[in-house]
């Protein structure tokens, strides 16, 4: 008897009809003798309302509140489900995040889960109980709401499994495992069988958003098998493990990932001397934005220009940040670019190849697509162009990896 957890992303969970079947399938793998623990998303559409209802009042409101606003879509599932599971002749408890509880830091919007008491939770399981909990939210050491980041159920699920010593954590969702890119964008998409954890963690970090970074980083340290399948038909889906025994020789590159959410900042004419840096950058990250690509350059003058991305939700309070820097330093000028988007390349085969990045450039420059910065690590190599060619760049590079073809 095996100890899963499930969790149902918003599509999965998006209508009654949804729910409905999320309830039969739950039943179906509980009536296998499975010890279930469910967690959800709220229905789709949910929080992106919340979040527009929250605006329409007021354009800064306080990051407290709108965790206790945008907790409420889970609160609505967990009940729903509960109510179709007990109407299938299933005995099922839905719990609030507070209610498990899931402690977390106090870091509203993007808290970090620091312990999940599982007493009660293990109770209703020895019970025979299917247990329901609410995704992305917990409470922090006052019980006040806390919500754990966009795409957090994913984090949530994996906290559970990582507490309850599941025999795997399942992610439910509306693709059926994890592709060699988006398969919205290319058609010619595979589904991987396996992906490692390192490799998931950077598709994740550069814009995958199948699963949420911190899920991926949670289930590699503390080992807990992590599947992703689809809600909708069933299959093996992609299983992510900590080394990919499935090949013997891994191909270079594993996947291409992309983000939309960038936009590009750049301060010009600044003194080149230590310090600058740490002053032009230190004002933004101080502010608790966080800056993902940094480039500095030096002209023949001998002025420095630094160039950064933060999430394009940050760009106006980083652009006067920037600007009242740029002031004190006597910069040339500060530019800013919001029609921006990063393409990666990934797979853990980098390591023991060389010429990898050349190829990737080459491809970019056959179809005139310019590159504005880049950025790389072992195991991946990012660029920066303008939005209008990411696209194009990723069926380009999803070509000339040959990542349609099964290997
Ligand atoms: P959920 O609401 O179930 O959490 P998400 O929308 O967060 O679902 O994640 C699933 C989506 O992730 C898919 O619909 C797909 O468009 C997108 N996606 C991006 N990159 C990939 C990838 N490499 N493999 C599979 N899906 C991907
Ligand atoms: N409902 C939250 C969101 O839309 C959490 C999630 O779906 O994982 O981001
Ligand atoms: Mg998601």
């Amino acid at each position: 008897m095996a100890l899963i957890v499930q969790k149902y992303g918003g599509t999965s969970v998006g209508s009654v009809e949804r729910i409905q079947a999320v309830a039969e399938k739950v039943r179906a793998d509980h009536e296998n003798g499975h010890r279930m623990v469910i967690t959800v998303s709220a229905m789709s559409g949910e929080t992106n309302r919340l979040i527009g209802l929250a605006r329409q009042l007021n354009d800064a409101p306080a990051l407290r509140e709108m965790d206790v606003l945008v907790s409420t879509g889970e609160q609505v599932t967990i009940a729903l489900l509960c109510m179709a599971l007990q109407k299938l002749g299933m005995r099922s408890r839905s719990y609030t995040g507070g209610q498990v509880a899931i402690e977390t830091d106090s870091a509203h919007g993007k808290a970090r889960i620091k312990r999940i008491d599982e007493h009660r939770l293990q109770a209703d399981l020895n019970e025979g109980v299917i247990v329901v909990v609410a995704g992305f939210q917990g409470v922090d050491e006052h019980s006040n709401i806390t919500t754990l980041g966009r795409g957090g159920s994913d984090t949530t699920a994996v906290a559970l499994a990582a507490a309850l010593k599941a025999d795997e954590c399942q992610i439910y969702t509306d693709v059926d495992g994890v592709y060699t890119t988006d398969p919205r964008v290319v058609a010619e998409a595979r589904r991987l069988n396996v992906i490692t954890f390192e490799e998931m963690i950077e598709m994740a970090s550069q814009g995958s958003k199948v699963l949420q970074i911190r899920a991926v980083e949670f289930a590699g340290k503390y080992g807990v098998p992590l599947r992703v399948k689809s809600s909708f038909v069933d299959g093996p889906g992609t299983l992510i493990t900590l080394e990919d025994d499935e090949q013997m020789e891994k191909p270079v590159v594993s996947g291409i990932a992309f983000n939309r959410d960038e936009a590009k900042l750049t301060i010009r004419g600044i003194p080149d001397q230590p310090g600058v840096a740490a002053q032009v950058l230190g004002s933004i990250s101080d502010a608790n934005i966080e800056i993902d690509v940094i480039v500095q350059n030096v002209a023949k003058d001998n002025s420095a220009s630094i160039t950064f991305t933060v999430n394009r939700n940050d760009l106006p309070q980083a652009e006067a940040l920037l600007r009242s820097i740029a002031a004190e330093l006597g910069a040339e000028e500060v530019t800013a670019d919001s029609k921006i988007a990063k393409v990666a390349i990934v797979g853990v085969g980098m390591r023991s190849h060389a010429g990898v990045a050349a190829r990737m450039f080459e491809c970019l420059a056959e179809e005139g697509i310019n590159i504005q910065l880049i950025t790389t690590s072992e195991i991946k190599i990012a660029v920066v162009i303008d939005e209008r060619y990411l696209e194009l760049a990723v069926r380009a590079l999803h070509a000339k990896y040959d990542l349609e073809r099964l290997r």
